[in-house]
């Protein structure tokens, strides 16, 4: 049996026809650049995010880097955030010139652990990024407090983790602004490349919605330097046929780690951690093994899709080597780096596709 880490055309299916009559529309209009579906989709995300704006992105990156550039961050300040994470949320910190700086993450969620944060924070220190990494959020509570006592900006990376929450509250509504990732292979994922930004403050909205498009408002006169950094409305018309299914997609992927839970209890094998602070969407369903690399090897020899979610921790990666930072520095995102691996666990994996998964990796474990 051939098992995919994420098999799109199993959800595209279902869809087919709905996606190619929204696009079809879009391009009927040649409302090519923003228009109604952007506008739309903006108000439905800021919605199910609690919060009351949204800002469209061309992707997740770009909603990370416009929100460092509307807050005003760069050369000389400096962002602290985790280095167990995709590479997008530090690459946005260094390109606006600040410093990127880590703390060491928790090793049962794997995010930021929120109670080192306070010994990093430094009179140059303008913002914390924390990650929702896989689908759960951080520790939210104590990164505010800090947050408030140092007064310092909070960019959530909720870029795996839309529609997730911690103590009933949405992802992306707990700080300054939250960012989003539509990439195809995020639990609301686009045709492509795609993101958007939400927040409850105002002022931060406007600004973000001025720097998207290169920092000019009315259109020519530059007080700021933006980018162009817009949501593509063929990208928005997909997300919007998607985003009805949003929760049970979720709910299909809670129920598949449940299942592949109860299998791996009493065995080697060590399964996610969520906090019962938070309600996860399980963009990733990854287990902890000994020998990772052995096991990884011997499920791609038997056709099953699987991935390590990230084999090198960012203060290691030789980009970022000018920071100084060393092996050893951060051991539990070390340690993590060499024993995660990730499971398939989209919404329409069959219970017999789960159990050969789980046939396939206790076989070798024994
Ligand atoms: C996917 C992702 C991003 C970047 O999103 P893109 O849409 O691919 O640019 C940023 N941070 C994290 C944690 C991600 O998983």
């Amino acid at each position: 049996m051939q098992i995919p880490l994420l098999d799109l055309k199993a959800q595209y299916a279902t869809i087919k026809d709905e996606v190619m009559t929204a696009v079809s529309d879009v391009l009927e209009t040649q409302r090519c650049i923003g228009g109604p579906k952007v506008a739309e989709l903006e108000k439905k995300i800021a919605a199910i995010s609690d919060c009351k704006y949204a800002v469209g992105a061309s992707s997740g990156t770009d909603a990370i880097l416009n929100s460092l550039m509307s807050l005003g961050i760069g050369a000389g300040d400096e962002v602290i955030t985790t280095p167990f994470t995709f590479f997008a949320t530090v690459g946005c910190i260094a390109r606006t010139g600040a410093r990127p700086v880590f703390v060491d993450i928790d090793p049962r969620t794997y995010n930021i652990d929120a109670e080192l944060i306070e010994a990093a924070v430094t009179e140059k220190t303008k913002a914390i990024m924390p990650v929702h990494l896989y689908g759960q959020m951080a520790d939210m509570d104590p990164i505010i407090g800090a947050a408030q006592k140092h007064n310092l900006y909070v960019i959530e990376d909720a870029a795996q983790s839309i529609s997730s929450t911690y103590k009933g509250r949405k992802a992306g509504s707990i700080g300054t602004c939250g960012c989003f990732s539509f990439f195809p292979s995020k639990n609301l994922g686009a045709a492509g490349d795609g993101g958007m930004i939400v927040t409850n403050d105002e002022d931060i909205y406007n600004q973000l919605s001025i720097m998207r498009n290169h920092g000019s408002r009315p259109k020519y006169y530059h007080k700021f330097i933006g980018g162009n950094f817009r949501l593509d409305p063929i990208q928005a018309a997909v997300l919007l046929v998607k985003l009805p299914h949003l929760d049970q997609w979720s709910q299909q992927r809670r129920y598949n780690a449940e299942y592949y839970n109860r299998k791996f209890a009493d065995t080697s094998v060590q399964t996610p951690f969520i906090s019962p602070d938070c309600v996860t969407i399980y963009n990733q369903y990854c287990i902890r093994v000994l020998r990772r690399d052995e096991v990884v090897a011997h499920l791609k020899k038997n056709d099953i899709g699987c991935e390590i979610y990230y084999p090198v921790p960012m203060h290691l990666q030789e980009c970022f080597s000018h920071l100084g930072y060393s092996q050893g520095d951060l051991p539990e995102a070390e340690k993590a780096a060499k024993e995660v691996m990730a499971l398939p666990i989209y919404p329409e994996l069959t219970e017999e596709m789960k159990d050969y998964v789980i046939q396939v990796l206790l076989e070798f474990l024994g």
